[in-house]
């Protein structure tokens, strides 16, 4: 039985009547009930990866499970799945089962109860107006009370009534309409022969069930999606259900709209905010069969798909694929071993692919489909660079002159122009002008990013917000704090001054809040209620607008700097991801990108539209050294409340280094985020060349080690910075 608890691996318990593997019980542990499922005796793990053995306990002293839980049992290849995320990640399983069986944790909610016209007949019950009323508009969906007497404007006693009489029956109230099957030939486009022959490719392993991963590369607009609605088509035509995984949920309204056009028929969404009613029935609806395909966040990976035949991974690209915290796995990567276990094929899918997808390709892993123009004949944007150095913005200001003069022009021609700045708030340092202060995060390595609509400064890491002080907490000098560097509100203050009649809308993370916020922002969008749009990354995502005609990117270089060498990569998949935002349709795109460092290759790159070179640049970097995706690397963060406890422990692990050949321990040196939440962190690196398996080598590494104190060692499997 695996229980969602960090236990090593299963527990023993005593059944009192059979159980099938991936029944989900109430199981008691300690003073708690918590939900178990019965877990296989054998599993199909690779024994490099196998879980240690769960604990031997006397038969005698074995307690009995709960009651059965009333859902079905989770499939075969989800408890595969979650064994080899497990594994994988060096997390205990049950913490994985965890992401599978969460939402039985609480109490259910309460059903509610409606009417349904049943098959029986009148009878000889006498048909008083109301009582005739009643049942004309009853039907086989249920109605709750309340509506079915406002539609009839009978009582509910007459409702009562008529359920005596056997007329009317009880039955549950569907929260959502029920899932809908798509309908594979609805809204079929006509395709390019260029995308025909990869819809084709992308079909045939779907038709014969059969694992195979293709990278499916295109520019925007090419027609990367309704290319792999194709591949949807055909395993809906299968019977089979289809997982579309996305990087941000804010994506998935235009998503959902487009997807209602193709099939005639809404997909379900598995996303962090979905309430729990919602979540209980999707959960049955995937396990059932009876939703046939889900568009989610990475969490969808983990939902009992009763018949997975096709897994995509749009913008495969993106970093938002990564979970940082808890288990710590990539969505992209387990979306490609889901797949696997489930014999299904994955397509992922990107305009600028990771350079570990590509790796892929090149070693004949991954199946490559390349559209290589726009859908209907429609241009690229037209990247321009402005180099800050000759055409600097006016003192204290952030819009160059050239960019100024773009917008001005956009607006005037009845455009919208969209700008773009990846970071939220007012200003990202605040400093004392007298003393030289800066204002930090007390419990982060990581300055305190000023939000003056709300008159605080705030910390992006872990929240701490304080009030903007009138003077120095250092040398008390009075109003000597000025803000250094610009967020996307100063943007939105100078963009206000220098454009007063431009109609404004500003989208961020904080500003949005929720999905439905988010899709009223596209739709005013979309409506061109407002014509120019200040974002953080969050405009970069897939949206499509048509009038759209101009994008400024004010901080181009933004990004670069850090000593990440994943940071060139990261920008240039960001900056083109933004810069396809404009001239999508007929007319074409302008985008400016504001830099200090012009001639840097990422910058060459986006203004050329080669990315090719830079991909190959990229790789000639990191291949001799065996950097991702050339080797294999995993991080351990150790992590402390006092700084010297963590370098103790840091100092412990380093000694105990593994040393064979092929294998290399970078550090220990402080963790990205030197100081988290209060914790001090340090950073080992494990690097190794292909072909060894980290996974043994972490496990003997650390199978002695015993941190105390309240500290901890956290083990990152390619880490998505490095
Ligand atoms: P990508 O996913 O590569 O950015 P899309 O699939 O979103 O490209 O296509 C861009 C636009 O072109 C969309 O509006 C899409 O509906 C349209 N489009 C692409 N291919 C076709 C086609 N064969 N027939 C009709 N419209 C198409
Ligand atoms: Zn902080």
């Amino acid at each position: 039985m695996l229980v969602p608890l960090p236990f090593p691996g299963p527990l023993d318990y005593l059944a009192p009547e059979p159980l099938e593997p991936g029944e989900l019980v109430s199981i008691p542990l300690g003073k708690r009930e918590v939900v178990g499922c019965v877990w296989d005796k054998t599993s199909t793990v690779p024994s490099d990866f196998a879980a240690p053995p769960g604990r031997e306990i006397a038969l005698e002293r074995l307690r009995p499970v709960g009651a059965k839980l009333d859902v079905r049992p989770l499939p075969h290849s989800l408890r595969r799945f979650v064994d080899w995320v497990a594994a994988y990640t060096l997390t205990p399983p049950g913490l994985v089962l965890a992401m599978a069986t969460r939402i039985h944790l609480k109490d259910a909610p309460k059903p509610t109860l409606g009417w349904v016209r049943t098959e029986a007949p009148e009878g000889d019950l006498r048909m008083t107006p109301p009582r005739r009323s009643v049942l004309n508009v009853a039907s086989e969906i249920p109605m709750s009370t309340a509506d079915l007497s406002s539609k009839s404007g009978a009582s509910s006693a007459v409702i009562r009534g008529l359920a005596a009489a056997g007329l009317l029956r009880e039955a549950l109230i569907p929260l959502i309409a029920p899932f809908a099957t798509p309908d594979p030939g609805y809204g079929a486009p006509v395709l390019s022969e260029e995308q025909a022959e990869a819809a084709a490719h992308l079909c045939r392993p779907v038709r014969e069930s059969r694992f195979e991963v293709t990278l499916l590369e295109g520019v925007t607009g090419s027609g990367k999606t309704e290319v792999y609605l194709e591949a949807v088509a055909a395993c809906l035509d299968e019977g089979r259900q289809v997982l579309v995984l996305l990087p941000e949920i804010a994506l998935s309204a235009q998503w959902t709209d487009r997807f209602i056009r193709r099939f005639g028929a809404a997909p379900a969404v598995w996303h962090s905010d979905l309430g729990q009613k919602l979540r209980r029935e999707t959960w049955a609806a995937i396990s059932d069969g009876s939703a046939r395909v889900l568009v989610g966040a990475r969490s969808a990976l983990f939902l009992p798909f009763n018949d997975l035949g096709l897994v995509v991974v749009d913008e495969e690209h993106e970093s938002a694929f990564k979970q940082e915290e808890g288990v710590m796995y990539h969505g992209r990567d387990m979306a490609v071993v889901r797949a696997r276990l489930a014999d299904a094929p994955a397509i992922l899918v990107s305009a600028t692919p990771s350079l570990e997808t590509l790796a892929n390709v090149e070693t004949g892993r991954y199946r490559h489909e390349l559209l290589t123009s726009r859908h209907g004949g429609a241009a690229m944007p037209d990247v321009e660079l402005v180099d800050m150095r000759h055409d600097p913005p006016e003192r204290g200001l952030f819009l160059s002159p050239v960019l100024c003069e773009a917008i001005e022009t956009t607006l005037r021609a009845q455009e919208q122009a969209m700008l773009f700045l990846n970071r939220r708030g007012y200003a990202p340092l605040t400093l004392c002008r007298a003393c030289g202060h800066r204002m930090q995060c007390p419990n982060c390595s990581a300055w305190l990013v000023e939000h003056r609509a709300r008159g605080i400064l705030t910390c992006h890491h872990c929240g701490h917000t304080e009030r903007l002080p009138n003077s120095c907490p250092e040398c008390h000098a009075e109003n000597s704090l000025v803000p250094i560097g610009p967020g996307i509100e100063r943007i939105t203050e100078e963009a206000k001054m220098r454009f007063p009649d431009a109609k404004i809308l500003v989208m961020a993370s904080d500003t949005l809040g929720s999905p439905a916020a988010t899709a009223e922002a596209v739709r005013r969008i979309s409506d061109g209620e407002v014509n120019l749009i200040i974002g953080t990354q969050i405009v970069a995502k897939g949206w499509h607008f048509p009038n759209l005609t101009l994008v400024g990117v004010v901080d181009a270089d933004l990004g670069l700097g850090g000593g990440d060498l994943r940071a060139a990569e990261r920008t240039v998949q960001l900056l083109h991801q933004v810069a396809g935002r404009a001239g999508r349709a007929e007319r074409p795109g302008r985008v400016l990108l504001q830099s200090y460092v012009g001639e840097h290759p990422v910058m060459t790159a986006l203004v050329s539209n080669d990315f090719q070179a830079f991909m190959d640049q990229e790789s000639a970097q990191r291949r001799p050294g065996f950097w991702p995706p050339y080797g294999r690397l995993a991080a351990l963060i150790i992590s402390a409340p006092d700084g010297a406890k963590a370098d103790a422990l840091a100092r412990e692990i380093a000694l105990a280094a593994p040393e064979c050949e092929g294998v290399q321990v970078l550090g220990p040196a402080p963790a990205p985020l030197a100081v988290l939440r209060g914790r001090h962190r340090r950073r080992l690196l494990l690097r190794t060349v292909r072909g060894i398996a980290v996974q043994p080598l972490l496990r003997k590494w650390l199978a002695d080690i015993r941190p105390a104190g309240g500290a901890r060692v956290d083990v990152d499997i390619d880490p998505i910075s490095f």
